[in-house]
């Protein structure tokens, strides 16, 4: 059993805060942190230390940190596709947005788990490197679509990934082949092994700009057209059903503009759930709820969620 903070108070006298500033410097490491500032909902309460270190060594001293002295501890990456609910996270909240360098060599493109998986794909078209077009848009980091093997538009991560560094749970650091992550749909084993992505190697192909710069000028303009970007969200709450589409359900349901609180099923595109009006994350995670037990009752058909939901109710 991990020890977490809640009633504590002072957080910035505590012996965890001392330690942490021991190891990354003290503008890494923030008391009491919203966490709707760092959600793309717009959605989350407080962190009772948010760290953002800035070496590999620093991420491996917070994880034996957070054993030895038995605190709970979370990752974030760019919070593109989780709900943190409204009491916050207790214990270490760690994002890794610090680690975004990109590094290029020949074919092959190295990029911290912090750096955004959007930009990879931009130095990919400036270099001349074909095969992350797909990726222009979704907007996680590195670690965050490793994570999830994320993808789109017929592409995904482990067509392009070669191999990763991480850090395991016991913060020794580890190098990975793309075979040992176990990607499938969506899915890869990073959760069940609890590893921290640092760092991932991509291996591409060259190509022309012109045709690079085609593809993801077509996937951008469908991604306009069809998403509702102008407000925050999560994405696709749902994950593809096998033999149907998640979006087509939730529209023949005719579930588009419900709404609960400030959060509202896009009537633009019915897989996403928008903030649209100042949203709690109760408010957002009840709206799921509604979604899945209205397309069940019709339909018959599970919505399983892509997003997850991390923190403590108020
Ligand atoms: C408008 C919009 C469009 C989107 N379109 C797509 C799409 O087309 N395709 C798609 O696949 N996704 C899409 N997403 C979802 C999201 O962008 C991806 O799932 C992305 O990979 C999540 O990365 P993140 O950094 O935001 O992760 P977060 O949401 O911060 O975290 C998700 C999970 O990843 C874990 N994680 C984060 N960083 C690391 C790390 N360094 N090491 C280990 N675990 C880590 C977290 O602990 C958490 O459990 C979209 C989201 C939005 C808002």
């Amino acid at each position: 059993m991990r020890n977490n903070f809640k009633g504590m108070i002072q957080m910035n006298h505590h012996p965890i805060y001392e330690k942490l500033i021991g190891i990354t410097s003290k503008q890494n490491v923030m008391v009491d942190e919203m966490l709707s500032n760092h959600t793309y909902t717009r959605l989350g309460g407080k962190a009772d230390i948010l760290v953002t270190p800035e070496t590999y060594e620093e991420v491996q001293a917070i994880v034996k940190l957070a054993n030895s002295e038995r605190v709970a501890f979370t990752l974030l990456g760019n919070g593109s596709n989780l709900i943190v609910k409204d009491g916050g996270i207790r214990g270490i909240v760690m994002n890794l947005k610090k680690l975004s360098t990109i590094q290029t060599n020949s074919n092959t493109i190295v990029a911290g788990s912090g750096a955004r998986i959007i930009d990879v794909s931009r130095e990919a078209l400036e270099r001349r490197l074909g095969g992350l077009e797909f990726a222009c848009g979704i907007p996680g980091s590195v670690g965050g679509a490793l994570f999830m093997n994320a993808g789109a538009y017929g592409g995904e991560i482990k067509d392009v990934l070669v191999s990763t560094k991480v850090v395991d749970p016991e913060g020794n650091l580890l190098t990975l082949s793309v075979e040992e992550l176990d990607m499938d749909y969506r899915t890869s084993n990073i959760p069940e092994k609890r590893y921290i992505v640092l760092e991932a190697t991509f291996a591409l192909q060259p190509a022309e700009y012109e045709k690079i710069k085609e593809v993801m000028d077509d996937l951008t303009f469908k991604r306009e057209s069809k998403q509702p970007l102008e407000y925050p969200s999560c994405g696709s709450v749902f994950k593809r059903p096998p033999g149907y589409f998640a979006g087509k359900l939730i529209q023949d349901s005719e579930l588009q503009g419900k709404q609960i609180g400030g959060a509202q099923v896009s009537l633009k595109h019915a897989g996403f759930i928008v903030n649209k009006d100042g949203a709690t994350a109760s408010e957002y995670i009840a709206l799921i709820h509604h979604v899945q037990e209205t397309v069940d009752e019709k339909f018959g058909v599970k919505l399983e969620r892509e997003v997850k939901i991390i923190g403590e109710d108020v």
